[in-house]
């Protein structure tokens, strides 16, 4: 039996993580991004012990140990007062309890080390693809703006909330604007000119919140979010420059921890907060959705790459062993597998009330996709 191939069209967390875990499952896998290099966005980003959990299959876990910080908690407190309201306490305890540590990183450090696990000769930058054709022999067909086209034996589309493949799908939708914007920034510690902070606090306000982490193990650099209404942002500009001063004017009546931190910051970016409902499908034949294109959510748990990520292991597996033939029914093994829990994410997501009181987390932290069971798809 020849080898399955399969492209992978995005190299986001979901896309990268695709590849090194189907590549590591026998797959011909190619990895098709539209971007002509990939850029070091400013932000942080939580790397769910479930997510460590994927990653540590492929050696990534002392690298990112190394590039990313490792918090005693995960603070929430009131926003003016400072009262804390539940401390979600990581560490050695945590990570025995779920199998591996909770970290913080730069995105940037977490999208490189996701990228040292894919061989460098599997990845097309600068291939945005712009048509997909199933044939009746279940192959695919795919276009890419450079010109280039290829014919593979199933697709894996990773490209994101705005995804081009689901639109081909199942038709055009925007995903839901939650009315709310996210401000965020990484930005160097030197500039608190050595004003202590937390190691990750998520400050609650009546409508609005700021989460502040390091994310580096030397605490050399700072990152925050923050979630706030702005129901007249122009969602045609999914990420914009934000007003420092109009940020800190926001935060006002925020604690002092918080108010140094929006001084020190010198820029931010702010984008759109949106999510989706569960789509009915995230496959058609041989071709598949995967990460945000099939199931994007509020950041409110930091759990989106994280999904991502757990995607990824479990579709290798459902992918290991078939042929051309099988996939169909693999894609279907995967969204049955898969849907219960990330349609539970992204409606707990929703709520955002991830950690504001006392909370069990061992249902998303304590999942382990690479030993988690396969289901069967329920017979139409
Ligand atoms: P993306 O990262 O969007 O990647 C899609 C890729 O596809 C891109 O590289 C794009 O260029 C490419 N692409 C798109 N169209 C095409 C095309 N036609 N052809 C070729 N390539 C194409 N998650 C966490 O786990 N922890 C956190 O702490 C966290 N914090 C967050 C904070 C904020 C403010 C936001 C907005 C999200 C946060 N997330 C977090 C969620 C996380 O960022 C996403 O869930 C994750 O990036 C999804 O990965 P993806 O690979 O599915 O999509």
């Amino acid at each position: 039996m020849s080898r399955l191939s399969v492209a992978v069209i995005g190299a986001g967390m979901g896309g990268l993580a695709s590849a090194a875990a189907l590549s590591r499952a026998g797959v011909d896998v190619t990895v098709y991004e539209q971007a002509q290099r990939f850029t070091r966005l400013g932000a942080g980003i939580q790397i769910g012990c479930n997510a460590m959990k994927v990653m540590r299959a492929w050696d990534l876990e002392p690298l990112l140990r190394r590039a990313a910080f490792y918090p005693r908690s995960w603070n929430n407190k009131e926003y003016d007062t400072g009262e804390v309201r539940f401390d979600m306490v990581f560490g050695p305890a945590a990570e025995e309890r779920y199998g591996a540590p909770y970290l913080l990183g730069h995105r940037g450090d977490l999208h490189a080390a996701l990228a040292s696990a894919v061989p460098e000769n599997l990845l097309r930058l600068d291939h945005k693809l712009t048509a997909i054709e199933q044939r009746a022999d279940r192959s695919v067909a795919l276009t890419f703006a450079n010109g280039h086209s290829t014919t593979v034996d199933a697709v894996v589309a990773a490209d994101g909330v705005h995804s081009f493949v689901k639109e081909r799908l199942f038709g055009r939708d925007e995903p839901n604007f939650t009315g709310r914007i996210a401000y965020r920034t990484v930005f160097p510690a030197s500039l608190l000119n050595g004003y202590p902070i937390d190691d990750c606090t998520k400050w609650w306000g009546p409508d609005r919140h700021i989460v502040i982490y390091y994310v580096k193990p030397d605490r050399s650099e700072v990152y925050f979010v923050t979630s706030q209404p702005e129901p007249g942002f122009t969602v045609e500009s999914w990420s914009a420059t934000g007003d420092v001063n109009e940020l800190r004017k926001a935060f006002d009546g925020f604690h002092p921890q918080v108010r140094k931190v929006l001084e020190a910051c010198p820029s931010v970016h702010k984008w759109a907060l949106v999510d989706r409902d569960p789509l009915p499908r995230w496959s058609a034949g041989n071709i598949t959705l995967l990460g945000d294109a099939c199931h994007p959510m509020t950041p409110y748990m930091a759990q989106g790459a994280a999904m991502a990520i757990e995607d990824a292991a479990v579709l290798s597996r459902c992918l290991k062993g078939v042929d051309r033939d099988g996939v169909a029914a693999a894609f279907r093994r995967f969204e049955a597998t898969r849907k219960p829990r990330t349609s539970r994410v992204q409606a707990s997501s929703r709520t955002n009330t991830w950690l504001k009181n006392p909370t069990d987390p061992d249902w998303v932290y304590g999942y382990d996709a690479w030993t988690t069971p396969i289901a069967e798809p329920a017979l139409a």
